[in-house]
């Protein structure tokens, strides 16, 4: 008996050990289910001046793949069967500290990212903040989900004032709700794709502090324009609010420079069209990271975000959603490498600095391999 005890113990460890490796995934598999598809006739050119909206979801204007449930099945066998043992680093990945007198005493056009697709702008003497995510976990729980590898190179409570934060989408590793709330006591004013602004001001977020816009739609603040640009993504935080709102990307712009923010996003023809109707961009923040195969028309894989930039006319590359939460199969380190490799091979000039590092986009400094010494201890 005590053996059979001591075995249904290890087996039920096994188990929870295997389950919690997958657990995360599983969350990221539901709330892609329901994931609507074009069918060829209803394919429009992103050419088209608005988002679609389908019976209250919004929908890509590329063909996505259905998600059925052999898929899902293979994908789950794929987490479990491919999951790198590296996609968590052993410890804390090293990161520079953010004081709020460096902020305040930076010049204009320097920018620092904070961690995943945190980044904070200093621009025309105010700062932005693109999808802030400060808590411990990209989770709708505090207990169980993907937990971050670093701690915030600055805290919410030490940021200097915000002139505005700008949302990609809703996914939890996006959008952190405990983060826009003790954010609003210093943030100016929140820009969002269509529907996402409904849900913080269910949150209590004051409805004037909100504007929401459609694809291809831009405000001016200042000298400082927004424009919220096509993704090819999905969105949803539970099981029943699945595409309920809007996914986008980010042109921001000021007399002195034009970056562009990807959000996330599968490889796709808006690129293009962005770049041309926008570019060329001194700095495209570019999502390279939580990709596979498997999933490939809603995250890039490396090289699909290396072809983005340059489909966006971009100077400098700055791969971001990674190095902070472990949501896919991959090492932690392995976007850094991908795009390290391929950035040489296309030519193109790569910013990889540790977070925290202010970076002056006007004149980047060039990359940085602070992981491979930090992998390798
Ligand atoms: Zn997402
Ligand atoms: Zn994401």
């Amino acid at each position: 008996m005590k053996s059979d005890f001591r075995f249904s113990k290890k087996y039920l460890s096994l188990l929870y050990s295997r389950v919690s490796k997958i657990l995360p995934f599983l969350v990221m598999a539901t709330l892609a289910l329901p994931l609507t598809a074009y069918t060829p006739e209803e394919v429009t050119s992103v050419n088209n001046i608005k988002s679609k909206n389908l019976d209250g979801k919004f929908v890509n204007n590329t063909e996505t793949n259905v998600f059925s449930v052999k898929k899902l099945m293979s994908m789950v066998s794929n987490y479990i069967s491919e999951k790198s043992p590296e996609s968590v680093p052993q410890s804390d990945i090293p990161i520079q500290r953010i004081s709020p007198s460096q902020i305040l005493d930076a010049n204009n056009n320097t920018m620092w990212r904070l961690g995943h697709s945190t980044i904070l702008l200093k621009l025309r003497n105010k700062l932005w903040l693109s999808d802030p995510v400060f808590s411990d976990r990209a989770s709708p729980s505090q207990f169980v989900g993907p937990k971050r590898f670093h701690e915030n190179p600055i805290s919410i409570d030490q940021l200097p004032n915000i002139a505005g934060v700008f949302f990609s989408h809703d996914h939890y590793d996006h959008l952190d709700k405990a983060a826009v709330l003790e954010l609003n006591k210093k943030v100016e004013h929140f820009y969002t794709p269509l529907k996402l602004g409904d849900l913080l001001i269910q949150w209590g977020i004051p409805e004037n502090k909100i504007t929401q816009l459609d694809w291809w739609e831009t405000v001016s603040i200042g000298e400082v324009t927004l424009t919220c640009t096509p993704a090819q993504h999905f969105s949803g935080r539970g099981l029943f609010d699945s595409d309920k709102r809007l996914w986008a990307s980010w042109v921001i712009e000021t007399p002195a420079l034009k970056l562009f923010f990807s959000g996330d996003s599968g490889y796709f023809k808006g690129f293009k069209e962005i770049g041309d109707r926008f570019g060329p961009f001194d700095v495209t923040f570019m999502e390279t990271g939580a990709y596979n195969k498997s999933w490939d028309d809603i995250h890039m894989m490396p090289n699909q975000s290396i072809q983005a930039h340059l489909d966006l006319n971009g100077k400098w590359i700055y791969p971001i959603h990674n190095g902070t939460f472990d949501l896919s199969l991959h090492a932690w380190f392995d976007p850094f490498e991908k795009v390290t490799n391929l950035s040489k091979q296309f030519n193109v000039k790569l910013l990889t600095p540790m977070i925290g590092t202010p970076i002056n986009l006007l004149k980047p400094n060039s990359d940085n391999l602070w992981w491979k010494t930090f992998k390798d201890q």
